[in-house]
């Protein structure tokens, strides 16, 4: 297993953030929507962003319906 599926599957984001050194390793949230992904506070700043300034989730709109993904919500899943 590689050390970004590690990192994903404890719920950190494994994407890359444009304009910075490295990978993002931002915590992960899921949306009502299904949408997982990080929060940034701009759009377009990670590569697996799934939300924006004030939660607002970037599939279908949605402000305030995100929830932490963890790692123990992976493994009961
Ligand atoms: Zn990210
Ligand atoms: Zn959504």
């Amino acid at each position: 297993m590689s050390y970004d599926a590690i990192k994903s599957e404890r719920g950190l984001c494994a994407g890359n953030r444009p304009g910075l050194a490295g990978k993002c390793n931002g915590q992960l949230f899921e949306c009502e929507c299904g949408n997982v992904g990080c929060r940034q506070t701009y759009d377009n700043a990670c590569s697996n962003q799934a939300y924006s300034a004030g939660f607002r989730c970037t599939k279908c709109g949605a402000v305030g319906k995100a929830r932490p993904v963890s790692y123990e919500y992976r493994i009961g899943a």
